[in-house]
């Protein structure tokens, strides 16, 4: 089964099946009916992008007991849900910008990332796995002092470039037993199963398709094990999910100067 990564050429961004050292060039994109181009450009060398540009990524928070623990609370009786803007996907090896100027402590979570791959309104748990495309893997980047001010997480999860996703998407993953780490500077920072959810896969979706219509290409990210903690410029971020690969990024301070308008 095809593992898709999107990267970067002349043209602009482009789809493909990744095949040893080489990727298989398909036109348009997964989400819909495609076919191959015949290309094949090698695998060193690719500038590899976030494998999708959702319309909308919903998260959850505390679906992991010994996470929610250290936060210093329980798993709530609901799914706890919100959003993160599409504006905030990075891809991998782009820069985890730090809002210096308005948070002094910004977390990594390494999460298991749906891509949803149908149109989904209100279906059942039994029915959520065939809308899946595939998975991939997340740092839900969260800045905590802000967070633990606001009852919305607006500000906590919303910042650019607080999304990295990547590198591909596999979809020939059963999502029940994943192994989920984070490192920092080579340093283990998390070590968990996506056997601990709370809520699996497939309730997720089920519980998020019965408020919204999940589109082809929205991401749902699944909460994060225990072990989370500050990143600061300088460092190094690797997630890595069991079947997806490495999700690797820099952190630097953004600039506090206002960006022109473009
Ligand atoms: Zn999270």
């Amino acid at each position: 089964m095809p593992r898709y990564v999107r990267f970067a050429t002349d043209e602009g961004p482009r789809y493909g099946v990744l095949e040893q050292t080489e990727v298989a060039v398909i036109s348009p994109h997964p989400f819909a009916a495609h076919s191959p181009t015949g290309e094949r450009v090698p695998v060193q060398g690719l500038v590899l992008l976030a494998p999708v540009i959702p319309s909308k990524i919903v998260c959850v928070g505390r679906n992991y007991r010994d996470h929610a623990a250290e936060l210093g609370g329980e798993v709530p009786d609901e799914p706890l849900f919100f959003l993160k803007p599409s504006s905030s996907v990075i891809g991998p090896g782009d820069p985890i910008r730090l809002p210096v100027d308005l948070s002094s402590e910004v977390h990594h979570e390494a999460e298991l990332a749906v891509v949803i791959g149908a149109l989904l309104q209100r279906v059942a748990p039994e029915q959520a796995l065939a809308g899946i495309l595939g998975y991939t893997a997340a740092n839900d980047v969260t800045a905590r002092d802000l967070q633990r001010r606001e009852d919305q997480w607006f500000r906590g999860k919303g910042f650019d470039t607080f999304c990295p996703l990547g590198p591909a998407i596999a979809t020939d993953l059963d999502p029940g037993d994943l192994r989920i780490r984070c490192s920092v500077d080579g340093e283990v920072r998390q070590d968990g199963s996506t056997a601990d959810l709370v809520w699996n896969v497939a309730e997720l979706v089920s519980e998020i398709s019965q408020v919204t219509t999940l589109l082809p290409s929205d991401v749902i990210l699944t909460g994060t094990p225990a072990g989370v903690g500050p990143i600061v410029a300088g460092q190094k971020v690797r997630v890595e999910v069991e079947g997806v690969g490495v999700l690797e990024n820099p952190v630097v301070d953004r600039a506090v100067d206002a960006m022109p308008v473009s």
